[in-house]
């Protein structure tokens, strides 16, 4: 099939890339029977904050909920392949309205167990955000669940807020009445412009891996990140930086006064079971 997955090389977006190829029709008959054969899960990605928090409305523990499908005969399955497939067919809505009921129940869950509270971040595709009902869905995940808004936040990338601006303009504002968070995700590989993001009531900057990748041998990817995180900061954003892989790429964040960290050398995103483990061991550390 057509290569989805994003490589280490920033990669930006064109409008005649390939959506669906023919090898993708059995994955999609598999695709409908997912959820009722409750074949995904979700995983959980630890993030880091940096020094000094710059909002006090963000904990110290948070997370982003990534999405996981094990088929029976043929195993894992990678977000970067079925996503684009449950977006082209509309299975996205159901999977994902799953995912968030998933996500701030297990949040909650936690949190009853007795851990602090964890900020969590849940992606959210273009199809969702273009469906008139997300709002009312999303407050009565929220109500059902009992989980704070405030420790909700969705993930959008900016070439989903760009593909029709005026309406992810109005839907993004009926969202934050809700009081949940907004992150650009992938920030810097679409062709937005940061000045231009800011007319969206968001939150936090996540700066796309692309640019953290070999931060430390690449002076332009220095220069670009310390622009970024300085203009962010001067817009009142929080800034998030993915992947982040080595010792030497979190040094130099933490000098740009980047305000948070995701990626393998922090840790995987893993079962929900383990990554209670981890919050269990950070409290600990945090509070000796
Ligand atoms: P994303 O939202 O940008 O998620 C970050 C991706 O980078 C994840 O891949 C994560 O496993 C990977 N990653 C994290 N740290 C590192 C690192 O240090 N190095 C490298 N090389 N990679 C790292 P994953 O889980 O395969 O997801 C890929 C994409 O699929 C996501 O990119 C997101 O766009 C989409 N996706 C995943 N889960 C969901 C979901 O629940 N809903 C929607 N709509 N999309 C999802
Ligand atoms: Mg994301
Ligand atoms: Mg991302
Ligand atoms: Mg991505």
């Amino acid at each position: 099939g057509a290569k989805r997955q994003k490589s280490h090389y920033c990669q930006f977006y064109r409008a005649d890339m390939p959506v669906v190829s023919g090898d993708d029709l059995q994955l999609e008959t598999n695709l409908r029977y997912a959820l009722e054969r409750h074949e995904f899960d979700v995983y959980y990605q630890p993030q880091r904050v940096l020094g000094r928090q710059r909002s006090s409305s963000v904990p110290a523990l948070s997370a982003e909920a990534l999405i996981r499908w094990t088929h029976p005969q043929q195993g894992f399955i990678s977000p970067g392949r079925f996503i684009p497939l449950a977006e082209e067919t509309g299975l996205i809505v159901p999977i994902g309205e799953w995912i968030l009921r998933q996500t701030c129940t297990q949040v909650k869950t936690w949190q009853q167990q007795g851990l602090p509270p964890i900020k969590v971040s849940v992606n959210l595709s273009s199809v969702q955000l273009n469906q008139p009902h997300l709002p009312q869905t999303i407050a009565q995940i929220l109500q059902e669940t009992g989980l704070s808004p405030q420790l909700l936040e969705l993930e959008l990338t900016e070439t989903a807020l760009m593909q029709d601006a005026t309406a992810a303009l109005a839907m993004l504002s009926e969202l934050k009445t809700q009081g949940l968070r907004i992150a650009v995700d992938d920030f810097g590989t679409g062709y937005s412009s940061l000045s231009y993001l800011k007319q969206f009531p968001i939150d936090t900057l996540k700066i796309d891996r692309c640019f953290v990748n070999g931060l430390t041998t690449d002076a332009k990817n220095q220069v670009i990140l310390t622009a970024m995180i300085e203009m962010a900061h001067a817009l009142d954003l929080y800034v998030v930086a993915e992947g982040v892989e080595t010792e030497a790429e979190l040094a130099l964040l933490q000098d740009y006064q980047c305000d948070s960290v995701q990626g393998y050398l922090l840790g995987q995103p893993m079962a929900s079971k383990d990554f209670y483990t981890w919050c269990q061991a950070m409290t600990l550390e945090q509070a000796s």
